[in-house]
C-alpha cells in the first residue's frame, strides 16, 4: 500500500495539509470489541455504560463494572479508553431506578441522577479507580451543567480512592472530564477548568438547543434542523477552550456523518469518536480535507 493509504487506516489520520486527526471508537456494548481491531482506532473515545446494566443490582455490581473496564483497557493496549459514567434518565431508562422517560430529559438525568443516588456513582467510581491501574483510563461525566457537579463527583472519587487504599486495594485516580451537551455548559466552558478534557455531545446539544426531544418523531424535522445552531455553540465553546489547553473532541452523531466533518474541522476540532461501522467513511473524508475543513481545490 502507498504510505498515504497506510496512514489512513489507523487511529491517527493525516489531513491533506499534514495535520494529525485522532479517530476513536464509540463502544456501546463490550461484546462489540471482539469485532473491532484496536489498530484502527486511537482507543475508545466514548464507552457508554448504560447498556452494561439491565437491573438496579447490576448498577451497583462493582466487580462486573471492573471486569468490563479492565477488559476494554486490555483491548486498547497503550491507547486511551474513555468510559462515560452512567447516563440514565432521558432516553436511557432502567426500571426500578426512578427515572421515567419524558420527564427526565430535563430532569434527573446523567450526573444529576448519579449525585442524587450516590450508591450508584460510588460503585461505578470504585470499579473505575481499580481499573485505572490497568491502562490509560479517562472518565467522562454525562450532562454536566454547572462546575459544582464536577466537584461533587471528584469528591466521590477521592473518598472511594482513600477507602480502597485503606483496605489495601490497588487503585489510581483517572483523569475526569465532561460531556459538553448542555448548552449552558458549552457557553460557559471556561468555568470548567477542573475538567481534564471535554467531549461535545451533539445529540443532546441538538435537542436542548431546538427544544425538540431526540426520540419524539413528531418533532423530528426540528431536531434534524439543529446543525447550524449546534455548530455555532461548538465554535463558541472552542473559542472559550482555546486558552485552557485541554483535550477536546466530539462524540455525538455529527462526528459520524461525513457531511459535518468539514465544519467541525473548521471549528478547530482534531479528535472525533465514531461508531466503528462509520469509521472508514470518516477516515477518507478527513484524509481528503485540509485542517481548516476545506479541500485542497477550495483553498486555491
Ligand atoms: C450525545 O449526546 O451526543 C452523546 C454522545 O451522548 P448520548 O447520545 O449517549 O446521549
Ligand atoms: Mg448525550
Amino acid at each position: 500500500t502507498k504510505p498515504s493509504a497506510a496512514r489512513r487506516e489507523g487511529g491517527v489520520i493525516e489531513t491533506a495539509d499534514g495535520v494529525a486527526i485522532r479517530l476513536s471508537a464509540i463502544i456501546n456494548d463490550p461484546l462489540e470489541l471482539k469485532a473491532v481491531d484496536p489498530a484502527s482506532f486511537a482507543g475508545i473515545g466514548l464507552m457508554r455504560t448504560e447498556f452494561l446494566v439491565t437491573s438496579p443490582a447490576d448498577v451497583v455490581d462493582e466487580e462486573r463494572h471492573y471486569f468490563i473496564y479492565r477488559h476494554a483497557l486490555e483491548w486498547a493496549g497503550d491507547a486511551p479508553v474513555i468510559v462515560r459514567m452512567l447516563d440514565l434518565g432521558g432516553d436511557k431508562t432502567l426500571p426500578g431506578l426512578g427515572a421515567r422517560r419524558s420527564e427526565s430529559f430535563m430532569g434527573l438525568r446523567g450526573i444529576r441522577l448519579l449525585l442524587a443516588r450516590p450508591e450508584l456513582a460510588r460503585a461505578q467510581a470504585r470499579a473505575l479507580l481499580r481499573a485505572a491501574v490497568h491502562g490509560d483510563l479517562g472518565v467522562l461525566l454525562p450532562m454536566v451543567t454547572v462546575p459544582d457537579e464536577l466537584d461533587a463527583m471528584r469528591t466521590f472519587f477521592e473518598e472511594e480512592r482513600a477507602d480502597l487504599s485503606g483496605s489495601g486495594v490497588e487503585a489510581r485516580m483517572p483523569e475526569i472530564g465532561m460531556m459538553v451537551e448542555v448548552p449552558a455548559a458549552a457557553l460557559m466552558l471556561e468555568r470548567f477548568s477542573r475538567s481534564a478534557f471535554f467531549s461535545f455531545g451533539t445529540n443532546d446539544l441538538a435537542q436542548y438547543l431546538m427544544a425538540a426531544a431526540r426520540d419524539d418523531h413528531s418533532v423530528a424535522p426540528l431536531y434534524n434542523a439543529a446543525t447550524s445552531a449546534v455548530l455555532r455553540v461548538i465554535a463558541q465553546g472552542m473559542a472559550l477552550a482555546e486558552t485552557m489547553n485541554k483535550p477536546i473532541g466530539v462524540c455525538g452523531e455529527m462526528a459520524s456523518d461525513p457531511r459535518h466533518i468539514p465544519a467541525l474541522m473548521a471549528a478547530g476540532l482534531r479528535h472525533f469518536s465514531v461508531t466503528p461501522n462509520r469509521a472508514a467513511d470518516i477516515r477518507s473524508t478527513i484524509g481528503a480535507l485540509c485542517s481548516d475543513g476545506r479541500t485542497v481545490a477550495e483553498r486555491k
